[in-house]
């Protein structure tokens, strides 16, 4: 009697037998319909046996084998069998994730027309590599098997030109390749520009942001291996691709890499456990590795590859300190940066003013009372929104008007203190008539459709100040912009989170990298209050490696990854007594794990999360460290048993985030 093995979209660490008499081992990776309680359901069948743990007589019928399409492959099974183990999270919940919405549903996409084949353009005319270009290019090319390469170049230096390069030779061998890019990063313009390299390839797109038929559709064409080139976002790295030779990730440092939900993987370091899994290169680009790439890289893990200068334009833009300390703002800006916006007015060249911060302001207040807008649903405060007359919690969407009156005592001068990019847009205004300034946030930018129509506009010279938050740093080339002013930027300096720096760094250098393209050299005005500080040293002397090199000593001494690696184990309830019990019931759960599994792994004590409260729920949380990966992960496995066994008061919730970015 045959029995198929399902992974269900269930929170159960198991997988669930069937009846399944007609089935064979064929039917592996293939999706199922299911009984499951009082309904049915759909999930991935991993295995076929021939006897169930189960008493048979137990064991329901499978509802339906679905054989419209291929099966998933073995390595694709492999790969969310990794997950799964890594990330601590149910096979079902996994395999459920990595499917596109359809296809877990049990349904498939009306099929549709494959594009008529387009010739190959007449011999595109590709511009000569560059020396370093020639470098990485020749050096990915000479991998046999697996080798992780780290190419490091500052935006403009020809990465994409090398990743573009390194493609056309995968596919010239009958290859496929997947190239990974930020959420905000995969844009109209770069698939263009793929699109344009390869006009006889056939691209598939893939990112949360499609319409379900058509992910389905990308998903199929991989499986099924009519797609030549994978282009898309984190959850692209789970597309099947049974002819894969060459994995990219761009911007590897970015962490939208990182799902902060669900299954909390870390898509850059699955695509590396990937590509080692089918023995091919990765590809991970960056003007600002993370440190941990940046460490592999030096330790002799991954190959290094440098592109050490910009491509086109003659020279980098100057980066220069404004010390605010003995000077008066206006507005938060200096006289230098307000003369540089001047001059830039003057010669008819754009500006961009950074500040990593939406709204008016980031509190309204009443000074003689002292009542500020809190949030009711989280310890957080209120944004002040001038634009639409609205006070926004940043964690939760609440929102209410902005009131006339303080109200705890009536009085009707309320304060909106400190600055975000309304406010900025708001005073640039004033102080330059005769500019139009584009304000590029999240609040303006909140559709993809307003997202490429501000695009639109300053790529048509439309818009002389630009005062935006990082959305602007990525991947986008304004050819007119030669001044980019940094403001407010000291705040991460001295931030509680140890990864402050790096993205604080990373923010910086890309900022200043959208200035100075093309033929105008662009320059770089950084206000702070700490013109020493060592990470804007670096900056100014263009130097990541010094910069990074520091950091790593640094991390080195504190213990902090990469030289340890780290689980947090976070609790929400409806209040903190119960979220702290639960993670300090958790701790003494572990007391009792075998010593052999105890060893080398250490348990923080419990704590309330920064934001301790969101959407009502208080939050606490437990940091696992180990210096040893493998140690930590056969620790959490046996945790994680007795973890799923403890009594939860009702309401309360917990998760495992393994290699948590966030703290
Ligand atoms: P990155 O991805 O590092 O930002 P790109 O590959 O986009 O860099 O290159 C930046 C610009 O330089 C692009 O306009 C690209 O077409 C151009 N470019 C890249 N390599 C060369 C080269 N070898 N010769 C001339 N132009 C190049
Ligand atoms: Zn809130
Ligand atoms: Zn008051």
């Amino acid at each position: 009697m045959n029995i198929v093995r399902v992974a269900l979209d269930v929170p159960l660490r198991r997988l669930f037998d069937y009846l399944a008499p007609e089935s064979d081992e064929s039917d592996i990776g293939r999706r199922a319909v299911v009984p499951f309680g009082k309904a049915s359901r759909t999930g991935v069948i991993v295995a076929v046996a021939t006897a169930s743990d189960h008493p048979d007589e137990k064991l329901k019928p499978v509802g339906a084998i679905l054989r419209d399409m291929p099966p998933l492959p073995a390595e694709w099974l492999a790969l969310c069998e990794f997950c799964a183990r890594y990330y601590q999270t149910p096979l079902g919940e996994v395999t459920s994730f990595a499917l596109p919405p359809m296809l877990r549903r049990g349904k498939l996409p009306r099929p549709r027309k494959p594009p008529a084949p387009t010739a190959p353009a007449a011999g595109q005319e590709l511009p000569p590599l560059l020396a370093a270009q020639r470098a990485a290019v020749d050096a990915i090319a000479a991998v046999a098997g697996f080798h992780a390469l780290l190419l490091h170049g500052v935006t403009g230096s020809g990465k994409t030109e090398v990743y573009l390069r390194a493609i056309d030779s995968v596919l010239a061998q009958g290859g496929q390749a997947l190239m990974l890019v930020p959420e905000i990063a995969l844009t109209p313009q770069l698939e263009a520009r793929v699109a344009a390299r390869f006009p006889a390839a056939h691209i598939v797109c893939a990112n949360s942001g499609m319409a379900d038929a058509a992910r389905a559709r990308g998903f199929l064409d991989g499986l099924a291996g009519r797609a030549d080139i994978v282009l898309g976002t984190r959850l692209a790295v789970f597309m099947p691709l049974p002819r894969l030779r060459l994995i990219v990730v761009d911007e590897e440092h970015d962490a939208s890499f990182k799902q902060q939900e669900g299954l909390r993987y870390s898509a850059r370091d699955v695509a590396v456990w990937r590509a080692h899994q089918l023995g091919i290169p990765i590809v991970l680009g960056s003007a600002t590795p993370s440190l941990e790439t940046f460490h592999h890289a030096s330790s002799g893990r991954y190959a290094l590859l440098e592109l050490p200068e910009r491509a086109v334009a003659e020279a980098m833009p100057s980066v220069g300190i404004v010390d605010t300390r003995r000077q008066k703002l206006q507005e938060g800006l200096s006289a230098e940066l307000l003369a540089g916006l001047q001059q830039r007015l003057d010669r008819g060249e754009q500006s961009l003013v950074f500040l990593n911060r939406r709204g008016y302001a980031p509190v309204l207040a009443c000074p003689p009372c002292g009542w500020i807008s809190r949030c009711r649903r989280c310890a957080a405060n209120l944004v002040v929104h001038l634009a639409d007359g609205r006070l926004r919690c940043h964690h939760c969407g609440f929102e209410a008007g902005i009131p006339r009156a303080c109200p705890d005592c009536g009085n009707l001068d309320l304060l909106p203190f400190g600055r975000g990019t309304q406010r900025l847009e708001t005073m640039l205004a004033e102080r330059f008539p005769e500019a139009r300034v584009l304000r590029i946030d999240r609040d303006s930018a909140s559709t993809p459709k307003k997202w490429q129509a501000l695009l639109a506009t300053i790529h048509a010279g439309g818009a002389d100040i630009l005062v935006g938050t990082q959305m602007l740093a990525k991947g986008h080339d304004f050819p007119r912009l030669t001044l980019v002013g940094a403001v407010g930027a000291d705040a991460a300096l001295f931030a509680a989170d140890f990864r402050a720096p790096e993205r604080l760094f990373a923010q910086l250098m890309q900022v200043g990298g959208r200035s100075g393209r093309a033929d105008l050299p662009g320059e770089v005005l950084i206000q702070t209050e700490y013109p020493d500080h060592p990470l804007y040293r670096a900056l100014v002397d263009h130097d990541y490696l010094c910069f990074a090199r520091g950091q790593i000593e640094e991390r080195r001494i504190a213990g902090f990854p990469p030289f340890s690696f780290q689980a947090m184990l976070r609790a929400e309830a409806r209040d903190m007594a119960q979220s702290l019990a639960f993670l300090a019931a958790a701790r003494d759960a572990a007391a009792t794990l075998p010593d052999a599994l105890a060893a080398g792994v250490t348990l923080y004590d419990p704590v309330p999360m920064r934001l301790q409260r969101l959407m009502t729920l208080e939050r606490g949380q437990l940091l696992v460290e180990s210096t040893n990966r493998p140690a930590l992960q056969a620790f959490l496995t046996a945790w994680m048993d007795r973890l799923d066994a403890l009594r939860t008061p009702g309401g309360l919730r917990w998760h495992l985030d393994v290699d948590p970015l966030e703290f």
